[in-house]
């Protein structure tokens, strides 16, 4: 770093309890609306919430929690949960924040990864903590985060939240902690290899809720109501019980319930005006939508993100409910949030499907997020629109090296984010796949997440994953995994036919499977991974040349294509390795 002149400013750290702190005290009635897990509902204000979340920390102090120990919590999106996210980083302790979805063994690796001391959950985990307790003996106790009357009968010795508050009464000052301490620890969902853990620091918390709040991100304000469907068991909820409060907004949180109707039901009764979660949980509420004939009434603006989210669903939402639909890229590694789709001005003023198409993208970098796309050796890759490459990414709120490893993920510097994308000159950042979900035809690349997209555009579709098939000619063919809408009758030719205006020939999928059901991750992702090793046997038409098949003459117009290798206006290739 260059010398200069120091500047003369108070050296104030930023910390985590200061958010809940600016909520209580300049907008202390504000309501913090839950649907509670016992199943009533629960409103209080940030004021309360301030003096309950001082109420634990005094608790787990008096246990002998030490700054910098973890306290995880498996939870769903309730007033306990957003208690312990202050009541523990507040005072200096570590809030770890747990994925239940995940399978058991991977739950218990990460419990004893993170030498966790307290664990506080649900009433609903209490099988899973049952079947845990035993494989985490350094845990010290187990928290039901209930009162004595609601506490679950179980072979594990627990104690309940609203007992260890009692005692306690929350005349408590949050201490003076270096922002550089760590804050908050979520792992991420390890599709390959044991989960790894990304370790925030108050810093990193606090800028990644003033960057969330901004009217270019989020956009939150005191005006609003805002509801986290994404849970705060992932990445934090991507951000929003620190910029809620920061901003000052409601929030309503809808706990375990989060099919359409339940989901509808609580945005109208509280008045919710933004909303945020990924793609899966969306397609619940169209579809609750649709078929009762609802509208919103309060509902402004959704973020949709953690995976593409489908054109069709941004149609549906804003052109069929008026909703803005504000399509977001991040990741654990980035606190989460790294870029947003917001248009400018004179965007807005291009022609409807100009705009669609950008909104289709993933839009810009957050300010503190850099980016930038790298071809083989490192080689930095031109802001084109076109090319696409590895991106990397760097800045405050963006992992240095995961918690308990000694190795630096880090090149140059650099995040290597595992992501395929391309950024056009104007910095709008395109996701065309993750790195190790890329389809590599001829030495081309092939977008599966394009590909997913236009087939849940069919009407008859009601999810797609598309994967690499081992093929004798072109190394890799696109696979097409569908399953069908309820009802609804589509053939394997229909929906190849789909593509033939839609992307060049080579581009598309040289078989269509239909399944039941698609696998996910915890977090709600395609499993591509488990997807590959179902079909690694099946074998394209296009590979046995079958006479019937529409593709049979594929390997030709493979040839053809990918020899002139004219791509789409709008999308790239990279050369081959
Ligand atoms: P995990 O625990 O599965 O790593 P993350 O939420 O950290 O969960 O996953 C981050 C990844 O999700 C990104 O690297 C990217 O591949 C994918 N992703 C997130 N948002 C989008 C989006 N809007 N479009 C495409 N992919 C996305």
């Amino acid at each position: 770093m260059t010398a200069s002149l120091q500047g003369q400013m108070m050296d104030m750290p930023l910390t985590v309890s200061a958010l809940l702190a600016h909520a209580a005290r300049f907008y202390g009635t504000v309501e913090i609306v839950s649907r509670r897990i016992e199943g009533d509902w629960h409103r209080y204000t940030y004021r309360e919430c301030e003096r309950r979340a001082k109420r634990l920390a005094q608790a787990l102090i008096a246990l002998g929690v030490e700054p910098g120990e973890r306290v995880a919590t498996f939870a769903w999106n309730g007033y306990r949960h957003l208690e312990t996210y202050y009541g523990t980083a507040g005072f200096g302790a570590v809030c770890h924040t747990i994925n239940p979805r995940l399978f058991p063994e991977q739950i218990a690796f990460i419990i004893n990864h993170a030498q966790d001391r307290y664990v506080l959950f649900d009433i609903t985990f209490a099988p899973l903590v049952d079947r845990l307790a035993p494989q985490c003996p350094q845990v010290r106790g187990w928290i039901a985060l209930t009162d004595d009357a609601h506490r679950p009968d179980m072979r594990t010795p627990v104690s309940s939240y609203e007992t260890l508050l009692a005692p306690h009464d929350g005349a408590f000052d949050w201490p003076r902690i270096d922002e550089r301490s760590a804050s908050y620890l979520c792992y991420t969902s390890g599709t390959t290899g044991h989960p790894k853990g990304a370790l925030y620091t108050h810093r990193s918390t606090v800028l990644h809720a003033y960057g969330a709040a901004l009217p270019n991100a989020l956009g939150l304000s005191a005006r609003d109501v805002v509801m986290p469907v994404v849970p705060m068991f992932h990445v934090n909820a991507w951000g929003i019980p620190h910029a809620g409060p920061l901003a000052g907004a409601k929030l309503v949180l809808p706990g375990k319930d989060l099919d359409g109707r339940s989901l509808y039901e609580l945005m109208e009764a509280e008045r919710v005006t933004f909303s945020a979660g990924v793609p899966t949980v969306w397609l619940g509420l169209l579809a609750y939508m649709k078929e009762a004939g609802a509208r919103f009434s309060s509902l402004e603006r959704m973020v949709i993100g953690g995976s593409a989210c489908p054109p069709a669903m941004l149609r549906a939402f804003e052109d069929d409910y008026g909703v803005e639909v504000i399509h977001a890229w991040g990741m654990t590694e980035m606190s989460p949030l790294g870029s947003l789709v917001k248009l400018t001005g004179e965007e807005r003023r291009r022609p409807p499907a100009e705009q669609r198409k950008l909104r289709e993208k993933q839009g810009r970098a957050g300010f503190g997020v850099e980016m930038k796309i790298v071809g083989d050796g490192g080689r930095e890759l031109p802001w084109d629109g076109v090319t696409f490459g590895d991106l990397h990414v760097r800045g405050p709120c963006v992992i240095d090296r995961y918690y308990r490893t000694d190795t630096s993920p880090l090149i140059d510097g650099w995040f290597p984010t595992g992501d395929v994308a391309t950024l056009d000159a104007d910095g709008c950042l395109h996701i065309t796949d993750r790195s190790k979900d890329v389809i590599k035809s001829g030495g081309e690349w092939i977008s599966s997440i394009d590909l997913e997209n236009i087939a849940v555009a069919h009407p008859a579709v009601a999810e797609a994953a598309c994967i690499a098939l081992a093929h004798p000619r072109w190394n890799e063919r696109p696979l097409l995994v569908v399953v069908k809408r309820p009802d609804a009758q589509v053939t394997r030719e229909e929906l190849l036919a789909f593509y033939a205006d839609k992307v060049v020939k080579w581009w598309i999928p040289d078989d269509v499977v239909f399944v039941d059901e698609l696998p996910h991750t915890a977090t709600g992702k395609l499993q591509k991974l488990t997807l590959r090793e179902q079909w690694r046997d099946h074998v394209p038409p296009s590979a046995r040349g079958d006479a019937d098949c529409p593709l049979t003459d594929v390997s030709t117009d493979l040839n053809a294509d990918h020899a002139g290798c004219v791509p789409p206006s709008d999308r790239a290739t990279r050369s081959p390795p």
